[in-house]
């Protein structure tokens, strides 16, 4: 599979997608990849749509979600691919998983109703999209009520960091969401490394605890226009005995600097995560 177009981490409208999970399939292939992962927030929805249509488009679908956990006041966020959806114990833990964003959304809402936002609306134009409910989908209803100019102000003025989102954390630990995925027959892969803000010697030990959990690679080549994450990426792969993933972590056409299908190559010493899964 050396030359094919591997993609192990996208977003449907099950979760905060803007896209179906058959047109992203459809999408996918118009982009040229072979190898798609559907890693939805919390939920495996959207894997019987996607299956569906990817062998009409010749892809290979690898089943996956991106599980939110914590790692000590850390949002961190486990890939899991290759996982079996219906396994017993995962179905369990995704359910609470939805349990807790339904809990998380309302306490977010009524946060932003006492700050004089229309909370009960804000809240009712979340729920109206079904799926699960994330802060993408809150930020759409801020900007759609004009209480925003655009997602990313949504999240700066009240759902980022030091806002409401320091709220309504209390996602389960890292080690215990990668039991999940280990129990289902995944790979646990971390997500997007570069993203969390940690210091130097927190990092190395947050790795250590996620190897420590079966957590066994690490996303090296994230989004289009991260490609000076790939270094540090691949540096803290190597220390720790990770294999690498690759991923765009694409959500929506509209965002045209993360598209499908361009993803840099992994440096060659990588071992990479779909070694041992793609015959
Ligand atoms: P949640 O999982 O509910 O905490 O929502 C997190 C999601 O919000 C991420 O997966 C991104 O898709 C989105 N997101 C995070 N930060 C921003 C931002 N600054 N602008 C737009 N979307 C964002
Ligand atoms: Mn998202
Ligand atoms: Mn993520
Ligand atoms: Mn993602």
């Amino acid at each position: 599979m050396s030359d094919a177009n591997i993609d192990l981490h996208t977003h449907s409208n099950r979760s905060d997608g803007a896209l179906p999970p058959a047109a992203l399939v459809e999408r996918a292939a118009a982009a040229g990849i072979d190898v798609l992962a559907l890693t939805d927030h919390d939920t495996t929805a959207g894997l019987d749509e996607a299956f569906g249509a990817a062998t009409g488009h010749g892809i290979r679908l690898v089943p996956g979600v991106e599980i939110s956990a914590s790692w000590r006041s850390q949002s961190i966020h486990v890939l899991g691919l290759w996982i079996d959806p219906s396994q017993p114990a995962l179905r369990t833990a995704l359910d609470g998983q939805a349990q807790r964003r339904h809990v998380r959304i309302r306490r977010l809402c009524a946060h932003l109703d006492a700050q004089g936002l229309p909370g009960t609306q804000l809240l009712a134009a979340v729920e109206a999209r079904g799926g699960l409910p994330t802060r993408s989908h809150l930020a759409a209803a801020l900007v759609a009520g004009g209480h925003a100019r655009s997602p990313d102000d949504a999240f700066r003025r009240f759902l980022g960091r030091g806002q409401a989102a320091q709220l309504a954390a209390g996602w389960p630990p890292v080690a215990e969401v990668v039991g999940w995925i280990v129990a289902a027959g995944g790979c646990a892969t971390l997500a997007h490394p570069a993203r969390y803000r940690l210091s130097a010697s927190a990092r190395r030990q947050m790795l250590a605890d996620f190897a420590a959990a079966g957590g066994r690679a690490l996303e090296v080549v994230t989004g289009a226009n991260a490609t000076q994450h790939v270094e540090p990426c691949s540096r803290w792969a190597r220390s720790h005995g990770f294999a690498a993933s690759v991923g765009s972590d694409f959500h929506d056409p509209q965002l045209t600097w993360n598209p499908l299908g361009r993803l840099a190559k992994l440096p060659p010493d990588m071992t990479p995560v779909w070694r041992d899964r793609l015959g």
